[in-house]
């Protein structure tokens, strides 16, 4: 009895792995063509400064939606793409696309900036600040506009190599935000040592803000460790009114997430320098 049900789990266990393994190689098989052929789009989510009203941002986010696998979950294929050493492509990708469709907002009196989401091979790979100054010159996107996201976990590493590459950007006039900010395993120590400009505090402190004095203590802090720091503060994944006007009133101006927005295609910002009224 114990002996069967035991051999039933291995079996289903070995089917799992088989599964996922064959998914993971046709993402990663499929990936180069993928992004060679255009077929990874990019969505815009905005950023809002709630008391002004009008979108202070709007963060790039990659999609794909594959021929047989339907829409692959981005996380999937940033790890696909990184496994298989086509992140470097990836990324260039996204950051054309995202700033060819972010070019006509330069003109935007409320000054929108564009944040992009960068991997840790592009903090590490040396390559990466030389290209993106190529990039951004030859489709004339201004370096001050440009807001690259970057996870606490990515600068980690060689710590030397991520302070000269993020001090490379700095150079360039572009701005990094650190992502999902309390999630890492990391030290604040680097918030001064890298001399980031924007914090993103990561949705899990936001979920269940209304009801959690933990959080609230926590997001109170970060908020105040970010003012003495000089730093902006964005809250990701606001879902409800309520998280919204609690977080404005403990002095989180600039928040993002789905009371205000999905991502969307660009075309969907076309003109846009505030949300329709009925959806902020
Ligand atoms: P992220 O950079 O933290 O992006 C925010 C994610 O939260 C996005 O998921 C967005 O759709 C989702 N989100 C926004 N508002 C809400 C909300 O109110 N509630 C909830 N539950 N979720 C919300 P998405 O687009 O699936 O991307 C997931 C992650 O994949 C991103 O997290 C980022 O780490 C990575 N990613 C996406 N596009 C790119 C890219 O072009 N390059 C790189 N390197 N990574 C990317
Ligand atoms: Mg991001
Ligand atoms: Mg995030
Ligand atoms: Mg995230």
């Amino acid at each position: 009895e114990a002996k069967r049900n035991r051999r039933t789990q291995v079996v289903t266990f070995d089917r799992r792995i088989h599964v996922r393994t064959t998914r993971q190689f046709q993402i990663e098989a499929s990936l180069p063509d993928a992004i060679a052929r255009g077929e990874i789009e990019v969505y815009f989510q905005p950023i809002l400064d709630t008391t002004r009203g009008c979108i202070a941002g709007f963060e790039a986010l990659a999609r794909w939606q594959h021929p047989e696998l339907g829409a692959i979950p981005p996380p999937e294929f940033i790890r696909a793409a990184t496994e298989s050493g086509h992140i470097g492509a990836l990324t260039q990708c996204v950051l054309r696309k995202a700033c060819l469709d972010f070019l006509p907002h330069l003109a935007s009196p409320a000054q929108p900036y564009l944040a992009v989401n960068v991997s840790v091979s592009d903090i590490y790979g040396g390559e990466f600040p030389a290209q993106l100054a190529k990039t951004l010159a030859s489709l004339g996107m201004p370096a001050n506009r440009l807001v690259l996201e970057v996870t606490e976990d990515m600068l980690l590493g060689d710590e030397q190599l991520a302070a000269e590459t993020l001090a490379q950007l700095r150079a360039q006039g572009v701005r990094i935000a650190i992502d999902d900010f309390g999630t890492g395993y990391s030290s604040m120590g680097y918030l001064s040592h890298y001399q980031v400009h924007i914090i993103k505090i990561d949705r899990s402190f936001v979920r269940n803000i209304a009801t959690s004095p933990q959080d609230q203590k926590i997001v109170r802090a970060i908020i105040s460790m970010a003012a003495d720091l000089d730093l902006s503060v964005i809250t990701e994944g606001v879902e409800t009114q309520e998280q919204s006007a609690l977080l404005r009133s403990m002095g989180c101006v600039l928040q993002q997430g789905y009371v205000f927005s999905r991502p969307q295609p660009a075309a969907q910002w076309a003109g846009m320098t505030r949300l329709p009224a009925a959806a902020g």
